[in-house]
């Protein structure tokens, strides 16, 4: 047995990330320089998302300032698909991409040039396919078949489509949240069989822009999407070299994250940054003329986001508290950890009207939980917070990706949450 001189070990448990980006005044959230009450009087509802521009903008900003100025940003629309979102975006980054024929209309709508939208997803219908073609977006490739029904199309139309090829890689991205490469997979184009299918591509006379390699989503290690960067380059140089014309276009995937739960910190940007340096000058005569592309969703938009529902009940349960809220798991599934979670965790969350409490006994251990008959519809799970009553507003931070348009509204037929842009 080992003795021990220094002080007990308190293990702590572990934190969220500080959430500083929105700032106190008078002990209430601000958001786009307003007080929450009034962005939620404006809302004229709760629950409401509420997003701030200045924050996207400042995102896209110092990511701009940290990577090589070669990097071309796109903004993944699925994140968060809200039209003005889309527009603000769509000024500030270097193009869109789509997932969805309704996505793709959005992307068109902001006005952008149609060859800085790309549409992937597989399973795209001969509708989305004949939509993309007219529009004349780079249609990422999900498969063989998809290549035949673009050349049908074609052919029948008279365009000359921009295509590209998804390619499922022959390696996978470590440690992320959601993994979209490596093994079997639905998406994307087993990298070895991508030599065979762009000799059907140049002997189809389709307009050839390169390739999509897209891995993962929600990283929060340098290490491993520094890895994955280089290994995506690696692929895009072997398979270049069986192309019949330069690569025009390559897309690299994203997969930067957003800390969500106790322990996760912030993405280091600045080895990223430096290792993308290093990877264009040792790939510049096979890519030095190429576009390369970075898509990013959460990244952009999750940190600017918020969600902001209102105490409806207070109740005791055999000892323990329970905030019942107008808002839960169908407005934002992610939240309650139904989204892709196996073990439930909590987002950070505060009380919005008065954030900090007035002093030690003004606070109390509750579970913040949603109106919805059933145990799943959970925001927040014994979480110390200022002692709430009715009509205080509960806001979970971290969700201006994937919240409204990935939760199920429709659940149980309570209203439908709001949106609001400042
Ligand atoms: C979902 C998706 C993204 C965006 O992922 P984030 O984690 O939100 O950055 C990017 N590219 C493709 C192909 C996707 O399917």
């Amino acid at each position: 047995m080992t003795t021990n001189n220094s002080a007990p070990n308190i293990k702590s448990s572990p934190q969220h990330a500080a959430m500083d980006q929105f700032l106190i005044v008078d002990n209430e959230l601000q958001i786009g320089g307003l007080p929450l009450t009034e962005v939620a009087a404006r809302a004229g509802q709760t629950p409401f998302y509420a997003y701030d521009r200045a924050l996207m903008s400042e995102r896209v900003s110092s990511l701009r300032q940290q990577l090589p100025d070669a990097i071309h940003l796109h903004y993944a629309i699925k994140a968060n698909p809200m039209p003005a979102v889309v527009q603000h975006l769509a000024q500030q980054t270097d193009g869109l991409d789509v997932a969805s024929l309704g996505e793709l209309r959005v992307a068109l709508d902001t006005g952008i040039e149609p060859q800085n939208i790309s549409f992937a997803g597989p399973g795209k219908s001969n509708d989305d396919l004949t939509a993309a073609i007219a529009a004349g977006v780079i249609i990422n490739m999900e498969s063989a078949g998809e290549l035949d029904r673009i050349t049908r199309i074609a052919n029948e139309t008279g365009h000359r489509p921009r295509v590209a090829i998804r390619v499922n890689p022959d390696f996978e991205l470590k440690t992320s949240g959601m993994k979209m490469g490596g093994g079997p997979k639905p998406f994307g184009v087993d990298a070895e069989k991508v030599p065979a299918m762009m000799q059907d591509v140049f002997a189809r006379d389709l307009d050839f822009q390169g390739f999509h390699i897209f891995c993962g989503s929600q990283n929060l290690k340098a290490e491993a999407i520094i890895e994955a960067q280089t290994n995506t380059f690696e692929l895009a140089q072997r398979l270049a070299e069986s192309a019949a014309a330069p690569i025009q276009w390559l897309n690299i995937g994203g997969g930067l994250g957003v800390p969500y739960f106790p322990g996760e910190e912030r993405l280091e940007l600045a080895p990223i940054a430096d290792n993308l340096d290093k990877l264009l000058s040792e790939y510049h005569n096979s890519f030095g003329d190429s576009e390369i592309v970075m898509e990013l969703g959460r990244h952009l938009v999750a940190e600017a986001g918020l969600y902001v529902c209102e105490v409806v009940d207070r109740k005791e349960s055999r000892g323990e508290v329970f905030i019942v809220t107008n808002g839960g798991l169908h407005h934002h599934l992610a939240a309650s950890g139904n989204f892709g979670q196996v073990i439930r965790k909590n987002y950070p969350v505060c009380v919005g009207n008065k954030v900090h409490p007035t002093s030690e006994e003004d606070q109390e251990l509750v579970s913040i939980v949603g109106p919805l008959c059933t145990p799943l519809d959970i925001l927040a799970n014994k979480v110390t917070l200022p002692k709430m009553q009715e009509g205080d507003l509960v806001v979970i931070y971290q969700s201006g990706a994937y919240g409204m348009t990935a939760s199920p509204q429709g659940f149980l037929s309570h209203p439908a949450a709001v949106e609001v842009f400042c």
